[in-house]
C-alpha cells in the first residue's frame, strides 16, 4: 500500500505518539457506531434518549435493558486487525498513550496497556450511593440492578449525553496532547466534546496529526494527513510499512 510522503517516517522518528479512538475502530469486530442506524429491537430509540441521565431517572429498567442488548453484543465481538496493529505500534514508540471513546474492552482484549478510557466501560457498573464500581452484578432478578453491599442503585459505568468526563483521565489525555510528537485520530466523528479537542490541543503544540477514517470529519480539515478507509486495513498496512513486523 501507498502512503503520502514522509508519512511513515513520521511515525518511525516518533518518540511520543497519542491516540485517540472512537466507535469506527471497532466498527469491523461488527459493533455499530452510532451514527449507524440502530437495529432490530431499539431502531425507535436514538442512543442520546437512552444514554442521559434524564433517560435513566425516568425509565431505568429500559436503559439496562438497552444496555444489556449492546453487552451482549460486544460481548461476542473480537478485536480486529486495527486493534492488534496498535498493540504492534505501542511496543515501537517510547511514550505511547492511548485514549479511547469506546466502551467496549477490545483494546484491552487486543492487548493493549494503560489505556485512557474517556467514556467508561460498558462491563462495569457503578452504585449510585456510594460510587462503588462493580465487575460483576445480578441483572436478572431486579431491574435496575442494585448494589450487593449497600443496596444502592446501580447505573452501566459509563459517561452518559451530558454528563462530565472524569478529570483526571481527561488531564492525562490533555498533557499527553502538549507533549506528543504525532497524535493519530481513528474512527472518530469529531463531534464528541471534549475529546474531540485533543488533537487540536496536540496540533497547537507542534504534533504532526494524522486521521484515519473512511470519511471525511469536521476534524479532517486541520489534519496533515487523512487515510481514507477503514482502520482494519489501513493501521496494519502503516505499521508493516513503518517496522514490518505485522
Ligand atoms: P461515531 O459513531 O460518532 O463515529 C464513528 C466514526 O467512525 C465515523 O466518523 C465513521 O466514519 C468512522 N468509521 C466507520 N467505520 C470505520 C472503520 N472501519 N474504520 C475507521 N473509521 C470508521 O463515534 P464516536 O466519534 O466514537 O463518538 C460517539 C460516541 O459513541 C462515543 O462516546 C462512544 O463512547 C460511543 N460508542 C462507542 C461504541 C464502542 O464502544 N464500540 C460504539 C458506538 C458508540
Amino acid at each position: 500500500m501507498d502512503f503520502p510522503p514522509g508519512l511513515v517516517t513520521r511515525f518511525q522518528e516518533a518518540k511520543q505518539i497519542l491516540v485517540l479512538t472512537g466507535a469506527g475502530i471497532s466498527a469491523e469486530s461488527g459493533i455499530p457506531t452510532f451514527r449507524e442506524a440502530q437495529t432490530g429491537l431499539w431502531s425507535q430509540y436514538k442512543p442520546e434518549d437512552l444514554a442521559s441521565p434524564l433517560a435513566f431517572n425516568q425509565d431505568p429498567k429500559k436503559v439496562w435493558e438497552w444496555y444489556a442488548w449492546r453487552r451482549k453484543l460486544i460481548s461476542i465481538a473480537k478485536p480486529n486487525a486495527g486493534h492488534q496493529a496498535l498493540v504492534a505500534m505501542q511496543k515501537h514508540i517510547p511514550a505511547f498513550t492511548l485514549v479511547t471513546q469506546n466502551i467496549d474492552n477490545l483494546h484491552q482484549q487486543a492487548g493493549s496497556k494503560d489505556i485512557i478510557e474517556l467514556h467508561g466501560n460498558i462491563f462495569r457498573a457503578r452504585c449510585l450511593d456510594e460510587n462503588r464500581v462493580l465487575l460483576s452484578w445480578d441483572n436478572k432478578s431486579d431491574m435496575p440492578p442494585h448494589c450487593p453491599q449497600c443496596g444502592g442503585i446501580l447505573r452501566p459505568d459509563v459517561v452518559w449525553f451530558g454528563e462530565s468526563l472524569p478529570h483526571n483521565l481527561l488531564q492525562k489525555a490533555f498533557s499527553a496532547a502538549q507533549t506528543c510528537n504525532l497524535v493519530l485520530v481513528i474512527g472518530t466523528s469529531g463531534l464528541v466534546q471534549p475529546a474531540a479537542s485533543i488533537p487540536l490541543v496536540a496540533l497547537e503544540h507542534g504534533a504532526i496529526f494524522v486521521e484515519i477514517n473512511p470519511g471525511r470529519t469536521p476534524l479532517s480539515g486541520d489534519a496533515h494527513y487523512c487515510l481514507t478507509g477503514p482502520s482494519g486495513i489501513l493501521l496494519p498496512a502503516l505499521v508493516a510499512a513503518a517496522w514490518a513486523d505485522v
